[in-house]
């Protein structure tokens, strides 16, 4: 496994993999490696001639008063995860060599940010966005592999890459869990022993909600504040929203008809989870 820390050795590296005809995969990460990530880098190693991983804490989509500077890094062990699962090329560039002095040009959205995280993270998915365009120009991947953890972010880039003309083809994979149903995710190691219990409610009130559906429930009206019941319940959680939209525009509906997304983020103490769960009725 080859380690990128410069953007430019990274082009160069691309641009010769395009040039002999090989396929390049590629998996854009903040580290802290899990099962969930490991999913994504199999299934890229699988599909592809080059897989490219990432790790970069990338400061443009953390908001002032979030966990930019506490967020888990784990370098040593990530890159032992990674030589494991057979990454060609472990990219770790470091903030300066991303976003250079006098760094000026962002890419933004103007639909999918209204809705679910969006409001609650102002400018967010703008630095997802940016970084991802970058990576992508510097990477040059044939496939991307993102989680359905983040539909919200797995939507964003896909429409990116449908405007910008990215010729890239961009994959979703299934949310891995815990035995309990918790979605895994890197900063689940904040939880303490007693949010740890809590937190697979937002799983547990997810499969609720198919339940009623398959049942016939399927009008958002009920559907709703029973889940909001079942979240709001565990003392110190603090739900920020449970949304019913629809699966390609995110616009609240309100009926499952024939398809919903049911997206879920609340905060135990300082924490923020998400999850997310495509409802299908039939
Ligand atoms: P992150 O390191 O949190 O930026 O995540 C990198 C990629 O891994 C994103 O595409 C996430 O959606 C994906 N991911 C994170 N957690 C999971 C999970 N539990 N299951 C599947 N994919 C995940």
């Amino acid at each position: 496994m080859k380690i990128i820390e410069s953007a430019i050795e990274m082009c160069g590296l691309a641009k010769n993999f395009s040039t002999e005809g090989e396929s390049i995969g590629f998996v854009p990460t903040m580290g802290a490696l899990h099962n969930g990530h490991i999913s994504l880098l199999r299934k890229c190693r699988k599909e592809n001639d080059v897989a490219v991983v990432s790790i970069f804490v990338n400061p443009l989509q953390f908001l002032k008063g979030e966990d930019y500077d506490k967020y888990p890094r784990q370098l040593a062990l990530d890159k032992k995860i990674c030589s494991a699962e057979e990454v060609d090329i472990l990219f770790i560039p470091q903030v300066g060599s991303v976003y250079q002095k006098g760094f000026d040009t962002f890419i933004d959205q103007s639909h999918y940010g209204r809705f679910l995280c969006g409001p609650f993270r102002p400018n967010h998915f703008r630095g997802v966005m940016t970084v991802v365009a970058k990576f992508f120009n510097i990477v040059r991947p044939d496939k991307v592999y993102f989680g359905q953890k983040d539909y919200q972010q797995y939507l964003i880039v896909k429409r990116m890459v449908e405007d910008l003309n990215f010729h890239i083809e961009v994959k979703m994979l299934p949310t891995v869990r815990e035995e309990d149903g918790l979605a895994i995710s890197s900063r689940n190691i904040y939880l303490g022993p007693k949010q740890r219990k809590i937190a697979p409610v937002l799983y547990q009130s997810l499969m609720r909600t198919k339940e009623l559906v398959a049942q016939g429930v399927v009008n958002v009206k009920r559907l709703k504040p029973e889940m909001i019941r079942m979240l709001a319940c565990n003392k110190g959680l603090k739900v920020e929203y449970v949304e019913f939209a629809n699966v390609e525009t995110l616009e609240p509906v309100n009926e499952v008809k024939t398809q919903a997304l049911v997206a879920v983020a609340v905060r135990l103490g300082n924490i923020r989870l998400i999850d997310n769960m495509i409802i299908t009725r039939g």
